[in-house]
């Protein structure tokens, strides 16, 4: 008999906002400790929140770009805990009702596969701060900058089968959030984490079996491999007949295995309620209208009016399409190019991308904007050089000589 794995992965983006979930100027990632801490995040008596506007957008525009519910009341609720980066002893969060409903969001597979995965809730809440362990000696620091920045928890319901597929859905959510402009993605930082809930079933069973979480992983391998390993780690506890513990785990890289954290809570845990400071968030259709009026058009969208209106491969389409930045770059080259394409696709992806990378640049950081690479591919369109001798001009105008009809 053999196992089905199950997994719902659990998304933090956070949201690339000017200011705090409720109140308080936002962190430049890497400023000193306790600079941009807040007076409510350090539980000062007598403040109050107030919900930020721009957070609440970006939610919603998230909530569109799955096709989800979007709830014209959601309620903050109190999850109450203790950790020493919470002076107010609990976050600020939703429960019951969430801001973003159920939606969908369709990931192709590596193997050219196409999943539509369920999202059940996309939810606002706060961030905590950091404790700093290895700061002091024999003391724990605690840096509250990045206490209350808004996060947005996206939560996908319990259908992906595969470490692979789990990934292929976390790369989708990840390309989405940065494409609507609402999570700058940066791993390395913490602006997107996941925590993966993982168990296995007998494949004949109806039941899910008992998951554990593993905590905060934070490169998109990791988790994969952090999936892999508690997959195989829970199917060989079952055919000992030992059973899963609901826990949290934390996945050591180092040593390719998941180790037990602490005990799983459950939400009764938390004493959820309503926060009382927080009226219930109204979202009216006319807020709706015009984030929806704002949104940008949607990677699935673009790749495939790529293909059916522009006739490129998919695998082209696909990469153009994998950041905003990327397809944008295409659309400036092919405008000014008209008719090109595949021509235009091919040194993007090509000559471009490997100088990029070489370089270690982002698309925006190019040293050849899009209609100077356009300039050089209508010579090479009229035939005035050959493809050969465009690579060599593309150098140059790498190097900083100058434009294409120059250097030529
Ligand atoms: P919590 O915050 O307690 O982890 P949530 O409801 O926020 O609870 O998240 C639960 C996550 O775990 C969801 O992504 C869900 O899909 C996933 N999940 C729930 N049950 C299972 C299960 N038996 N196996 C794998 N994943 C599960
Ligand atoms: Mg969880």
């Amino acid at each position: 008999m053999s196992w089905q794995p199950v997994i719902g992965l659990e998304i933090h983006a956070q949201l690339s906002t000017r200011s705090k979930l409720f109140s308080g100027a936002c962190t430049a990632y890497g400023a000193e400790p306790n600079t941009q801490a807040a007076l409510l995040d350090v539980a000062l008596p007598g403040t109050l929140p107030v919900p930020n506007r721009a957070a609440l957008d970006k939610a919603i525009a998230f909530g569109l770009a799955i096709n989800a519910t979007i709830a014209r009341q959601s309620i903050f609720a109190r999850k109450n805990y203790f950790y020493p980066d919470l002076p107010k002893g609990y976050q600020i969060s939703q429960y019951e009702a969430p801001i973003v409903g159920n939606g969908t969001l369709c990931v192709r597979t590596d193997d050219g596969r196409t999943l539509d995965v369920a999202i059940e809730r996309a939810h606002l809440e706060e961030d905590a701060g950091k404790s700093l362990h290895d700061a002091f000696h024999a003391a724990t620091g605690l840096d509250f900058n990045r206490a209350g920045v808004p996060l947005l928890e996206i939560v996908s319901k319990p259908v992906l089968h595969s470490a692979q597929d789990a990934v292929a859905y976390m790369r989708t959510v990840h390309t989405l959030v940065r494409w609507l402009g609402v999570c700058d993605g940066n791993m390395q930082e913490g602006s997107f984490r996941c925590d993966a809930n993982v168990s296995v079933r007998r494949t004949s069973a109806d039941k899910l079996g008992t998951r554990t979480e593993i905590k905060n992983v934070n490169s998109f391998r990791f988790v994969e491999k952090a999936i892999e390993y508690e997959i195989e780690r829970q199917v060989r506890a079952l055919e000992n007949g030992e059973a899963i513990v609901q826990e949290t785990r934390l996945y050591d890289a180092a040593a390719h295995r998941t180790l037990p954290m602490r005990g799983k809570e459950d939400a009764d845990d938390y004493r959820y309620f309503p926060d009382p400071d927080l009226p219930p968030l109204v979202v009216s259709d006319a807020d709706i209208a015009a984030v929806r009026a704002a949104l940008p058009e949607l990677p699935d969208a673009r790749r495939r009016r790529y293909i059916e209106a522009l006739d490129l491969p998919e695998s082209d389409a696909a990469q153009l399409c994998a950041d905003k930045a990327t397809a944008d770059y295409f659309e400036a080259a092919l405008a000014a190019l008209p008719g090109e394409a595949k021509l235009c696709a091919n040194w993007i992806l090509g000559e471009l991308a490997a100088a990029l990378n070489v370089g270690n640049l982002t698309i925006e950081a190019s040293r050849v904007d899009a209609p100077a690479l356009a300039r050089l591919l209508a010579r090479v369109r009229e035939g005035a050089i050959s493809g050969k001798t465009a690579k060599d001009v593309f150098a140059a105008m790498w190097a900083g000589e100058g434009d294409a009809d120059a250097i030529i």
